[in-house]
């Protein structure tokens, strides 16, 4: 992991983190529902981190709102039959271009998405049944060596530096 150091205004010597966050979890409404999850825990990260906030869906031309998507054997679809697995491939490539770009260290995205879930998704018949798996995002990340964490790895969270 790459440890970026800030001279804090008091003159002391920090370590701080670039991290790469499902930008619904910092509140913004680009959920499928158009809606956001704003998540305390995370947003409180803000002081001591600095915080990339991205929608892979919407990187991935996707409007907010949209229908809900699901992966079926590697493939997204979206609850009425259309697939969408470009728009969610090219989100997942916009965003590892921003992590690199940027200098990622890590990324915090949200758990269960078809995009940002790194241990679990939805199984692909929307009846709202979860199975182990990685969204299309969150597995080009960690196939490209950035370690992907969810907003439920509280344990991870309380421990960055
Ligand atoms: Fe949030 Fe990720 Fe879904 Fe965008 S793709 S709304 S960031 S979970």
């Amino acid at each position: 992991m790459i440890m970026t150091y800030n001279i804090k205004k008091n003159g002391r010597l920090e370590i701080y983190l670039k991290i790469l966050v499902s930008a619904c979890l910092l509140g913004i409404n680009s959920r499928y529902c158009g809606g956001g999850c704003f998540n305390e825990k995370i947003a409180s990260l803000i002081g001591n981190h600095n915080l990339i906030p991205v929608c892979p869906e919407q990187l991935g031309g996707l409007p907010t709102p949209r229908e809900p998507d699901e992966i079926r054997e590697g493939r997204v679809f979206e609850k009425s039959g259309k697939e969408n697995t470009d728009n969610f491939q090219k989100g997942a490539e916009e965003t590892l271009r921003l992590a690199r770009l940027l200098g990622a260290d890590m990324a915090i995205l949200k758990q269960n998405s078809p995009s940002c879930g790194s241990s679990m998704i939805y199984d692909g018949t929307f009846s709202s049944k979860k199975i182990p798996g990685s969204g299309i995002t969150a597995s080009l990340l960690i196939e490209s060596g950035i370690r992907v964490i969810s907003e439920e790895d509280i344990l991870e969270i309380s421990n960055l530096p």
